[in-house]
């Protein structure tokens, strides 16, 4: 692997820029790139590189992305788990999504500037060398939804039977993501016998970063060997940046990321209605509840209260173990079952919804059409019909809050969630939380300003009076 600092010790043009209207970074949709030189003379000399394969493999280490600093092979990398996963956002949106919050990834030593992305996922599980060798890993059979690793196969001294390695940690249905540097005008040949080359610091002589392999053109022959059944290749800016997956055949009927149980516990209620009072914690919740219940979680976002359609009531919807969403617990009033619901002091609540509706939009949504139309300061958003009043009114009005089960709030989800847990007798867990509203300075700056929550307040008095009732 090549350390991304290798680039300052020899870039001495002090870096290139240009922009490549071709492509967009990947990670995290940037789309202007510096050229760094990574190379060396001796290492391209035991390299046997001509000028052009030393060109394209210094666009592979040393072009990255100037706003996060990602480089064509992590970029590939990326396109290539955004492919297994089936996602058109950038990696760096995509990690803070529902579904991601269920996979579960092992990456095998850092790669690059995709670690950082990647340890966002709650599933995230990395593995380095010397502490874990690639050829036998401390990890059971069929454990892993994905299986990362970047430019380190050249240094592993058996490639074949550590990508077997890779392929028996695989859940069915799992991919393998990979890069390595390649040289495709020639044939992959093994440095044994060779004098000893490596990548990173040549000064520290590392015996981790000596290489083993130089990969070839038939570099995708290995992972057949290894006995996968497909392999795909990815390429940013041929032939610079390739990158390898190989999904792990499907003997199992279960997709990708969900794991949902197929017997629900006794003591699991036989229905659950869950309001999803927005920007309180339901999304983490409901991504959880999906893993764990499957289709046997109706979903129900068609319904907002906040918009014309949420008017309509409904019955519990049949063959369902539980309905999820945004909706005014008036549409299942009919149904007997378990109650459940989060809520959020209503200041703090009103502050994230009005940053949450500048960032997004909501395609049929009428109020945020209205909102986005007419650009509300926060107090008059706070105004806004249904808006002043969105818990005591528009989710709860007309309901007998003491039909509810279970009422958790944001600010004691840590011990809220494990009591839902016990109730539901199922592994819910507080540490999984999905944060959908962007960092925002001027977010942050409202949340600071006593004098405006006090006037928020005023202006939600109905809904400070109904929090504070069902906290007491
Ligand atoms: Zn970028």
């Amino acid at each position: 692997m090549f350390p991304p600092s290798a680039g300052r010790h020899h870039c001495a043009t002090g870096g290139h820029y240009r922009r490549i209207a071709m492509f967009v970074c990947s990670i995290c949709g940037g789309s202007t790139f510096v050229d760094h030189s990574i190379l060396w003379d001796q290492l391209a000399s035991e390299w046997q590189l001509s000028p052009d394969e030393r060109s394209y493999i210094e666009r592979q280490q040393g072009t990255s992305c100037t706003s996060c600093g990602s480089n064509l092979r992590s970029i590939a990398l990326a396109n290539a788990i955004r492919a297994a996963v089936g996602t058109n956002l950038t990696l760096t949106e995509f990690v803070k999504t529902p579904e991601a919050g269920l996979l579960s990834l092992l990456e095998i030593n850092e790669a690059g500037n995709l670690s950082s992305i990647l340890r966002q996922l709650p599933g995230h599980v990395l593995a380095t060398y010397p502490s874990v060798d690639m050829h036998a890993m401390p990890y059971s059979t069929d454990s892993f939804d994905l299986v990362v690793h970047s430019d380190t196969l050249e240094h592993v001294s058996n490639p074949i039977p550590a990508l077997a390695e890779c392929r028996r940690v695989l859940s069915p249905n799992g991919t393998l993501c990979l890069t390595i540097p390649t040289i495709v005008g020639r044939l992959t040949r093994s440095r044994a016998g060779l004098p000893k080359s490596y990548h990173g610091n040549a000064a520290t002589g590392s015996d981790d970063l000596v290489v083993h392999t130089e990969f070839g053109a038939d570099m995708w022959t290995y992972v057949l060997r290894a006995g996968f059944s497909a392999v795909s290749i990815t390429s940013v800016d041929f032939p610079s940046a390739l990158a390898l997956s190989a999904r792990k055949e499907k003997v199992a009927t279960r997709s990708l990321g969900f794991h949902p149980s197929t017997t629900c516990n006794t003591k699991t209620p036989k229905r659950i209605v869950a309001v999803h009072f927005p920007k309180a914690g339901g999304s983490s919740l409901q991504s959880q509840l999906l893993g764990l219940l499957g289709d046997s979680l109706a979903l129900d976002y068609g319904h907002d209260p906040l918009t014309s359609a949420g008017l309509e009531t409904a019955e519990f919807p049949v063959g369902k173990r539980g309905v999820y969403g945004h909706f005014s617990a008036r549409r299942y009033a009919s149904t007997d079952g378990y109650w459940m619901t989060f809520l959020r002091d209503p200041v703090d609540n009103l502050i994230s919804i009005y940053y949450y509706w500048k960032s997004v939009t909501v395609p049929g949504h009428d109020l945020h059409g209205r909102f986005l139309r007419e650009k509300p300061s926060i107090l008059d958003f706070a105004k806004y019909a249904g808006v002043q009043r969105l818990m005591s009114e528009t989710y709860f009005g007309g309901f007998d809050m003491g039909r509810f089960d279970f009422i958790g709030f944001h600010e004691t989800r840590d011990r809220d969630i494990p009591r839902l847990a016990a109730a539901l007798d199922l592994p819910l867990s507080a540490e999984v939380y999905v944060n959908k509203t962007e960092p925002y300075t001027e977010r942050h700056i409202v949340e600071d300003d006593t004098s405006l929550r006090r006037q928020l307040a005023d202006l939600l008095a109905d809904d400070v009076a109904f929090y504070e009732r069902l906290r007491n």
